[in-house]
């Protein structure tokens, strides 16, 4: 008896974490985190290279916790579209990335958190004063990227009213809004809010937002552990000040109303 306690015990302080598993691929000190690149405020790339943002910050607290130094998370762009294959292929260990929580995505991949909660709203030039609501966007066009929840709920509830155009990312939505091919552009406030200090003279949210936009940090489907280790990481960061500090400087200059921290719900 004696002698398979110690076997056993041997073989738990040797073992290593599970391949696949956020503790195995962490192991060696490095992480492969999927980002945006172009959501100012939330997660940025700058022209001499760095990574800022709200999101940014969420992913290195995770990844200290996991043992990783920033300098040693290796980011990769993700859109949309891509962030349930990003991590079902294996292409990034974790996906940081304005991510909302829903039962269709929890069929591929599994979340941790939420971290952050905010809703769908509307982006308008800033002399249309017609646009007060989803409810009067009829006839007009609309725009949203491919594979994200506001384009689906759109689709869902206001297909028959409005014009979808969809691109891959929301830079080209506003792009399209400034230029006049688009009269409004749809995603979460926290992210509209994010373009409206880039264009302040010009653009402005509706702020009726209309849909619960939970986000969580998505990893690979079952990684239960690691799921676990991610939560604790997210609160730890709320009740350590951490969270509150980085949306201040984050979020804050673009003068989006701060929600109250979340309740981590995914386990
Ligand atoms: N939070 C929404 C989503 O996950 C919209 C933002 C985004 O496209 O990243 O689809």
């Amino acid at each position: 008896m004696a002698v398979v306690v110690l076997l056993l015990l041997g073989l738990t302080a040797c073992s290593h974490p599970a391949p696949g598993t956020l503790a195995g691929k962490s192991d060696n000190g490095t992480l492969t985190i999927g980002i945006r690149f172009d959501q100012p405020g939330l997660a940025e790339h700058t022209l001499d290279g760095r990574f800022v943002g709200f999101d940014v910050d969420v992913a290195e607290y995770v990844a200290r916790k996991l043992g990783v130094k920033p300098e040693n998370i290796t980011w990769r762009e993700t859109t949309s579209a891509t962030r349930e294959t990003d991590l079902t292929s294996g292409r990034v260990d974790l996906v940081v990335a304005t991510y909302s929580i829903t039962d269709k995505r929890k069929q591929l991949i599994s979340f941790a958190g939420p971290y952050f909660v905010t809703g769908q709203d509307l982006l308008v030039r800033k002399n249309d004063t017609a646009i007060t609501g989803p409810e009067t966007l009829n006839g007009r066009r609309l725009c949203s990227v491919t594979g994200s929840t506001p384009a689906q709920e759109v689709k869902n509830r206001f297909a028959h009213a409005v014009e979808l155009v969809e691109y891959p990312r929301y830079p080209d939505c506003v792009t399209a809004l400034l230029a006049g091919q688009v009269d409004a552009v749809t995603t979460d406030g926290v992210i509209l809010a994010g373009y409206v200090t880039q264009n302040p003279e010009l653009l402005r949210v509706v702020g009726k937002p209309f849909t619960d936009e939970r986000y969580g940090i998505g990893l690979r489907k079952g990684d239960t552990a690691g799921q676990a280790t991610v939560d604790n990481a997210i609160q730890d960061m709320i009740a350590g000040g951490d969270w509150l500090a980085s949306l201040q400087r984050n979020i804050g200059p673009s003068g989006y109303p701060l929600p109250a921290p979340p309740v981590v719900t995914e386990r």
